[in-house]
């Protein structure tokens, strides 16, 4: 595992609320990685993608004051599922929202950039979720990737609390997230020299709609990028934004904090 670098803040506001720390690659220094964030950052969410998954992302939540996490079957992890499992699945998911470490539903959502051959199963897994958060009255974590039309007929439907992640739409989708009292996730990609539309949605951005997010291990910000990414790295994606919005990084890392701490009732 390569050396991880990590905020030059000692002690910043920053609350991490997307990222994947049961993949492997954390898996042989999650105990030295923690120790190291617990220093640099307030707090993390950690996602569920599929039942092995949730079950993981609980084991860590568990052990650690500052993580928590969220539960759910990510649109990747659909293969194999069949609507005559949902209902035993949602029961799982049920399960899982009842630690009190679990602060919400998710990931879920939609993805065709991978394939469209799943996406019926998707749309109907999906929606499942979004009922259940409805009738949990918990946050719901999104994912869209090339599916900006779709996830926003299903959030436009449901009407549910929450997030949508590494938010890659218009700023126009932003403005309909918005309108349904929804937040969107802010990740590295905003350091990205290819990020086109990104710049232009956080120009727009109100600041009490937005969470800072890492997606860790993907998506490190400039200058890590294409390096495992981790929580503290936030802070470069919070300079950017500041850079844009003419705020200070604080004011930045600040505004996200409240509002995670919000959505998630932490
Ligand atoms: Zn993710």
């Amino acid at each position: 595992m390569e050396n991880l670098d990590f905020s030059p803040l000692n002690k910043p506001l920053i609350f991490d609320s997307h990222s994947h720390y049961d993949d492997d690659r954390f898996a042989d220094s999650l105990d030295s990685t923690f120790d190291a964030l617990s220093k640099s950052v307030k707090g993390i969410i950690t996602c569920g993608c599929d039942i092995d998954s949730c079950e993981a992302a609980k084991n860590i939540a568990e052990k650690r004051d500052f993580i928590y996490f969220v539960a759910g079957i990510h649109p990747g992890n659909v293969e194999g599922i069949t609507i005559n499992d949902i209902p035993k699945l949602m029961n799982k998911i049920q399960g899982y929202t009842k630690h009190k470490k679990c602060v919400g539903i998710g990931e879920i959502g939609l993805d065709y950039y991978w394939t469209r051959e799943t996406e019926q199963i998707q749309k109907e897994i999906f929606s499942a979720q979004l009922d259940l958060s409805l009738k949990l009255d918990m946050p719901v974590v999104v994912h869209d990737r090339d599916a900006h039309a779709d996830t926003l007929d299903f959030l436009k439907k449901f009407k549910p609390k929450g997030v949508v992640h590494s938010f890659s739409g218009s700023p126009e989708m932003a403005e309909e997230i918005y309108k349904l009292g929804m937040y969107i996730g802010i990740s590295g990609v905003i350091t990205f020299k290819n990020a086109k539309k990104l710049p232009d949605v956080v120009k727009q951005m109100p600041l009490d709609r937005f969470l800072l997010e890492t997606d860790a291990p993907y998506l490190a910000p400039v200058p890590f990028r294409g390096k495992t990414n981790n929580s503290s790295l936030i802070y470069y994606s919070a300079e950017k934004i500041a850079e844009i919005k003419g705020i200070s990084t604080e004011d930045v890392l600040k505004y996200a904090f409240d509002n995670t701490l919000k959505l998630y009732n932490i």
